[in-house]
């Protein structure tokens, strides 16, 4: 057998064991096994491109070895920075390896260009040449656009640069001529490939790229996020297409495909246009300038004041947001949880699709902290139930559980679907301050009538109420 066809069989279980992962990682209880799945595939695929780069006859001895000699600097400082890592600063290392995706798809393009270039026409001959020119062309700017794009992303997210929108005047028109020109740059090279357009080409992607996410608004990043994610998958696909590889071809497809399926999930989950977030369309308006006069006055509770009413509930809800992952809370959470269900009180969770920083943030925190799957829920699953529970715990989440969403047309999030946590009997808000939250936008939960603010890190804050509710009388659980 062939170095080629064992590689080629390599790449086919590589695949198989990528759409595994990805069919693992959609729920909680397989999503372990998913990960192994995806680690597998990788290894697989990794060392079939290395074995086959050694056998490869065109390709040098001491290129193979520099192939080698990368894979494992990439293999320890992958390992090394995930390792140190914290969980609130993933989503700008995603951001961070989709830029790395992207500028390699720019690299890939240019040096199938120089390659073609230098070599003459070589098998291109005709119509393939101009394919091949066309592929050249897309790799490039999808990637330019991929890198720069993530490269702001991950420059909002790690709050070095403000989530709020970049309004340049006649933004969208600014959109469509890099559009346009992208257009008729591919028919000039398609045509008569030269170094000025493509050197264009990759200007002006790079630009838009970074155009598109820094017009976006903090409320829409999730949805950026996994479109960037999406791009970094056609990117890939394009870099296979040019380098001749099935496998990177078939992965950047399945990468491309699940997160444009993720953008889609997180458009409904936001109610809004794909067409729009990634034209910079929503998020624009100024933040609302309401605050503590507007609203009224805010009230403040103690730890031991929640614990009082958490022992005289039957019914609570808790819904964390990216504060409880800032403060680590999830461990006293689910401390919490389980000292209040053995005294016989209903707890469940309201996650909604965009709390935290990262789709699944919550769910990954609560799994940790081995708080049991079947109490938590989705939005959708919990929603109605919030009119009829005793009290709710909004641990340090604020846009997702922001009224005006729901009730001011006039809010940078208007129309965004949120928990409705203010239907409850009783609110209680940990947080710090009564700072906004990522998308900037003033709540007016704070200031109702049956909301009271827990100030404090949520850890110490949901600390302090396990150890309050242990003094508090034990309530006989009903038959
Ligand atoms: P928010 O980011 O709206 O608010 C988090 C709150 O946590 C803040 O108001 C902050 O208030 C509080 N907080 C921070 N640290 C602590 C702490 N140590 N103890 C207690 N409270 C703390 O959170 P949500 O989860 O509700 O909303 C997520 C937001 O992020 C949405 O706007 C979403 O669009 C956006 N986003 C989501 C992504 C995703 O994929 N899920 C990706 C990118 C953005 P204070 O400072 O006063 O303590």
């Amino acid at each position: 057998m062939s170095a080629a066809s064992i590689a080629t069989a390599a790449y086919l279980v590589a695949a198989l064991l990528f759409i595994l992962s990805l069919a693992g990682l959609s729920k909680h209880e397989t999503a372990k096994q998913g990960w192994v799945f995806g680690v597998a595939g990788m290894v697989i695929a990794l060392a079939a491109t290395i074995g086959l780069s050694v056998h490869d006859s065109s390709v040098r001895g001491t290129t193979a070895l520099i192939v080698a000699v990368a894979t494992v600097i990439g293999a320890v400082v992958g390992l090394w920075r995930a390792r140190i890592v914290q969980m609130t600063g993933m989503p700008e290392l995603i951001a961070l390896l989709h830029s790395f995706v992207g500028l390699a798809a720019v690299l890939v393009g240019w040096a199938s260009y120089v390659e073609v270039e230098d070599k003459g026409l070589g098998s291109f001959a005709g119509s393939l040449l101009r394919i091949h020119h066309a592929e050249v062309f897309i790799g490039i700017f999808i990637g330019a656009v991929t890198f720069t794009g993530s490269i702001v992303a991950n420059l909002k997210l790690s709050a070095r640069i403000k989530s709020a929108p970049l309004v340049l005047p006649g933004k969208n028109l600014l959109n469509l001529s890099a559009l346009l020109a992208f257009a008729i740059l591919t028919v000039v090279f398609v045509l008569h490939p030269a170094l000025w357009s493509i050197s264009a080409v990759t200007a002006v992607a790079l630009l838009f790229g970074w155009h598109l996410v820094a017009s976006i608004g903090g409320g829409d990043m999730p949805v950026v996020v996994s479109m960037l994610n999406s791009y970094s998958g056609w990117a890939a696909a394009a870099s296979g297409f040019l380098l001749d590889n099935d496998l990177l071809i078939v992965t950047g497809a399945l990468v491309g495909s699940s997160g444009a399926y993720l953008s889609y999930i997180m458009c409904q989950a936001m109610n809004r246009s794909f067409i729009s977030v990634i034209a910079g369309g929503f998020g624009i308006e100024a933040p609302s300038g309401a605050g503590e006069g507007e609203y009224g006055e805010h009230r403040e509770t103690s730890a031991e004041q929640t614990a009082e009413l958490l022992a005289a509930a039957s019914t609570v809800v808790i819904t964390p947001g990216y504060g409880m992952a800032v403060a680590q809370a999830q461990y006293p959470v689910a401390e919490l949880t389980r000292a209040l269900r053995a005294r016989g009180v209903d707890v469940r969770f309201g996650i909604h699709p965009v709390a935290g920083r990262l789709p699944g943030h919550m769910n990954v925190l609560l799994a940790e902290a081995k708080v049991p799957y079947d109490i938590v829920l989705e939005m959708d699953e919990i929603n109605d139930d919030l009119a009829g529970t005793d009290v709710v715990l909004v641990i340090g989440a604020n846009d997702t559980v922001n009224p005006a969403a729901a009730e001011d047309p006039s809010s940078p999030i208007a129309g965004m679907p949120v928990l409705r946590v203010w239907e409850a009997e009783h609110v209680v808000v940990f947080k710090r301050s009564m700072a906004s939250g990522y998308a900037g936008v003033q709540n007016p939960l704070f200031y109702r009538e049956n909301a009271a603010m827990l100030f404090g890190d949520a850890k110490t804050k949901v600390d302090e109420i396990v150890a309050a509710l242990a003094a508090q009388p034990a309530v006989p659980v009903p038959a």
